[in-house]
């Protein structure tokens, strides 16, 4: 726990799994999470959060990779173009790297912290963790998108961090061997 009462949730935790709630009104209480996301977001060294991360299935990300701070609200990815791989780590799969092939652009729709309709285009790296978050928000990881091999890396490697929880929810690689 920390200054904004907001703990990340870690991989087999089941809020991270669920569809996030599409937010009805946003009012200061969302915004006063939004911005305790984005200072826990700061503090934890992301460029990205997404509500169920901490534990809340609502629809709300914040992101900031550099160059200015989105606090998104019910955000959806409306048009999608190209195509990049990228490296990704997640503040709620700790010590886990995973090249994920994402879009290269995407239109981003959502409601900013006034309620306002507002669009994004991004491209690369902020392109990459807007989907990543939208993820969160679909209740999908980085280690849905490993291959076999990576899952079952991650299973022994979550298995020697001791990480219990993590180790049972992981998902089960699913082999598919010819039958002899
Ligand atoms: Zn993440």
């Amino acid at each position: 726990m920390n200054e904004t009462g907001l703990k990340i949730k870690i991989l087999g935790e089941p809020v991270l799994r669920k569809k996030a709630k599409p937010v009805k009104k946003v009012d200061d209480e969302c915004r006063q999470l939004l911005s305790r996301m984005s200072r826990l977001m700061y503090a934890a060294k992301g460029v990205g959060l997404a509500a169920p991360q901490v534990g809340l299935s609502r629809s709300l990300i914040v992101v900031d990779i550099g160059s200015g701070l989105y606090k998104l609200v019910n955000p959806k990815i409306v048009k999608k173009e190209g195509s990049q791989k990228l490296e990704e780590g997640c503040l709620s799969v700790p010590g886990v790297y995973i090249k994920v092939r994402r879009a290269k652009k995407v239109r981003v729709n959502a409601l900013d912290e006034d309620g306002r309709q507002l669009t994004i285009d991004a491209g690369d790296l902020l392109a990459c963790v807007l989907q990543h978050e939208i993820d969160h928000l679909n209740g999908k990881l980085i280690v849905d998108y490993a291959s076999l091999l990576q899952k079952l890396a991650l299973r022994k490697k979550l298995k020697s961090h001791k990480n219990k929880v993590a180790d049972e929810r992981l998902p089960e690689p699913e082999a598919k061997f010819p039958k002899l």
